[in-house]
């Protein structure tokens, strides 16, 4: 069904940020490209052009490093006690939540996403990471050591020391969250930033920047240069004076990163693609379920790392929960995501939409069937039909690739034994989920599953004090939580004799 209702009426603040040429924030001033190279980001659900951006390379990525360096070495924030840090911290997810409406009509005409995600989900969760980062800075604490060696008398402990200049690169399937994800624990432990966020939604990490400077933090603690992967990306992540790198986004760019650092040496840490299984065993209950399984695939068009693309569902109830996620398929409203009654927004890109659309003709082809969408939906804008596949084999690229998009497989299983094999044949491990009503079942399973998180009746619960990141090629380390901290902090051991 194809949302037909009147767009919502854009902020008067939003119209205004759109429209001259956005600039990079370097050293606390918003300057242009050295190269004076700009490019253009666009509405998805339109393919217009949105606004312009600078378009910062290898020279604008070296004077950011510079002035993080600075900032991390001189000036107020190494000498700011932890609580001030805090306070900071807390400013900005005030200005976040003041901002929200702005933020949210950036987000959604940036990426795509309907609106009332973007108010609900987004930018809240971003506030929010803020102010459950901010208390940590004041909590980290090292340990006294007690020392064996003979002959004298020691007293060692243990400090936690910010890792120093750190490049984070973000996605674009949720750019003010994952702005929020990396900077925060980060701004936490003391470390200064510089944040590449992706090509496609560059905005509300910019407007981001204009609220960090508002709330006072000083120059060159964040700086956020704006560009592409291969050339921006690419020297962030090359940058002898980077001490770590913090990346999100595809496997195959993961492990570019990984060869970039090694010469330096910087700290990794990586949050990666996603092939998750998502069981429905036969006793579940089937009024969250099914929805739940919906909700698993489609919310954000699919565009998720934890998406439940494998569906795996017991065979004595694989025709009920087939049926019942094919009508949640037919009754949602595809629009453009400014329209508040839309459901299901357009895909982020263009390329997107070519890579989506590449990968339910491949498994057609392979003999797969579409019990419900299957197409590209006609007319302007990177629309996809929510996709259910069925008659799948495990070798299909459906089956065994990170799609990205509003597509699920769906396959039956008999027993335990076997589902539990069929969930971890995969190169990813980020994330799973078990619908049960046996609780034996439901963690002997979750016991066995190589995943960074699972799910129990429930699905896509984010938190900040949740730590996540996956097992095999999902990733390195783990975001959220006091496991954040350890990706931006050194430990440094004191021994005295005394
Ligand atoms: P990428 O992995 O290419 O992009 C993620 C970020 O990395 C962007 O900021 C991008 O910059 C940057 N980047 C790209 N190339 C390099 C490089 N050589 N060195 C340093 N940084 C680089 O994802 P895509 O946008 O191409 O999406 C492709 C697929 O990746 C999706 O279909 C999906 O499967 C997966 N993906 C997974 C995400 C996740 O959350 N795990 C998020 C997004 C995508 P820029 O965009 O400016 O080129």
């Amino acid at each position: 069904m194809v949302s037909t209702a009147a767009p919502i009426q854009i902020e008067d603040s939003v119209t205004e940020f759109l429209k001259p040429p956005r600039k990079m924030l370097i050293g606390g001033q918003w300057v242009s490209a050295a190269s004076g190279k700009t490019f253009d980001t666009y509405n998805p659900a339109t393919g217009e052009v949105l606004a312009r951006v600078a378009a910062g390379d290898h020279v604008d990525i070296h004077r950011a490093v510079a002035a993080a360096r600075k900032a991390f070495e001189s000036g107020p924030w190494p000498d700011m006690v932890p609580a001030d840090r805090a306070h900071l911290m807390w400013k900005l997810a005030d200005l976040i939540d003041e901002h929200c409406e702005e933020l949210a009509e950036l987000e959604t005409l940036d990426n795509g996403k309907p609106i009332f995600f973007s108010r609900i989900v987004d930018v809240p969760t971003a506030a929010q990471t803020f102010r459950y980062m901010s208390g940590w800075a004041t909590k980290l604490e090292g340990n006294t050591i007690p020392i064996s060696a003979p002959g004298a008398k020691y007293f060692a402990y243990t400090l936690r020391d910010p890792v120093g200049v750190v490049g984070q690169i973000i996605p674009w399937n949720f750019p003010l969250i994952m702005a929020s994800w990396k900077l925060a624990p980060a701004l936490a432990v003391g470390c200064t930033v510089v944040l590449k966020p992706a090509e496609q939604t560059p905005l509300t990490a910019l407007r981001l920047g204009e609220l960090i400077l508002e709330a006072g933090f000083p120059e060159g603690v964040v700086n956020i240069v704006t560009g592409f992967g291969e050339t921006a990306g690419a020297a962030l992540a090359a940058h002898p004076g980077v001490d770590k790198i913090a990346f999100t986004g595809s496997t195959e760019v993961g492990k570019l990163i990984v060869t970039a650092a090694a010469g330096n040496l910087k700290k990794v840490s990586l949050e990666l693609g996603g092939k998750s299984p998502n069981i429905v065993f036969a006793d579940a209950n089937m009024d969250a379920a099914i929805p739940g399984a919906a909700n698993a695939i489609f919310f954000n068009q699919g565009q998720l790392c934890t998406a439940g693309s494998r569906l795996f569902v017991h065979n004595s109830v694989f025709d009920r929960v087939v049926d019942g996620v094919a009508q949640a398929a037919k009754k949602m409203r595809i629009g453009p995501g400014m329209d508040p009654a839309t459901h299901l927004g357009p895909l982020v890109s263009k390329e997107q939409l070519d890579r989506v659309c590449g990968y339910m003709d491949s498994g057609v082809k392979e003999g797969a069937k579409a019990v419900a969408g299957g197409r590209k939906v006609s007319g302007p804008g990177y629309f996809v039909e929510p996709t259910i596949l069925v008659d799948v084999k495990p070798e299909m690229k459906v089956v065994r690739e990170e799609i990205f998009g509003p597509v699920v497989t769906v396959i039956p299983f008999r027993d335990t034994a076997e589902i539990i094999a069929s969930a971890n044949n995969t190169n990813y491990g980020l994330a799973s989920a078990i619908w049960t009503q046996n609780f034996s079942t439901a963690h002997r399973v979750a016991a066995k599953l190589r995943a960074g998180t699972v799910w129990i009746n429930c699905y896509n619960v984010f938190d900040s004090a949740l730590p996540f990141g996956g097992y095999k090629q999902s990733g390195w380390g783990r975001e959220m939580g006091h496991q954040a901290l350890e990706l931006y902090t050194e430990t440094k051991a004191v021994c005295a004799q005394i």
